[in-house]
């Protein structure tokens, strides 16, 4: 099924339902499709009703997505505070710290900072737990150069 919004020649509008696009062209010319106000049979399609609530739709997945992007940046500046609030950043020496508190060398803490992709493979190796953190969860003017 299909709605139309037909203006006849008095400029009077109204509603119709096809069950498929082509009757109106079908019956229009044939004079089937009278005006339900004046009973006029020169009716002209208007604003067809299913784009009107297509692009209703796309408007609210969009603000949806946006809404749910918003909620994710909340989420992931509070983890970053909660990181920048409770654990040290120790920058380039992630590898070396990350060691020295495993192997019980400085008192045990929780740090974060870069590593690189081998080092980060080393540490799995020898045992240290390590988690990648995200961009988004790093915090700010901390972020991976990469
Ligand atoms: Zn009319």
């Amino acid at each position: 099924m299909i709605k139309y919004t037909l203006i006849c020649e008095e400029t009077h509008e109204f509603e119709i339902w096809f069950s498929k696009s082509s009757d109106y062209d079908e019956q229009a010319p044939k004079g089937l499709i009278a005006c339900p106000y004046c009973g006029s049979t020169k009716v002209e399609k208007g604003i067809m009703a299913p784009n009107v609530s297509t692009s209703r739709k796309k408007e609210t997945i969009a603000e949806k997505q946006k809404a749910a992007m918003q909620m994710m940046n909340k989420a992931a500046a509070k983890i970053r505070k909660e990181i920048e609030d409770n654990c040290d950043y120790v920058g380039g020496n992630f590898a070396d710290e990350a060691r020295a508190i495993h192997y019980g060398e400085k008192p045990e803490r929780a740090i974060y900072g870069e590593a690189s992709a081998k080092d980060a493979a080393d540490l799995h190796d020898e045992g240290v737990e390590i988690a990648p953190l995200p961009d988004m969860l790093s915090p700010k003017g901390k972020r991976k150069a990469n």
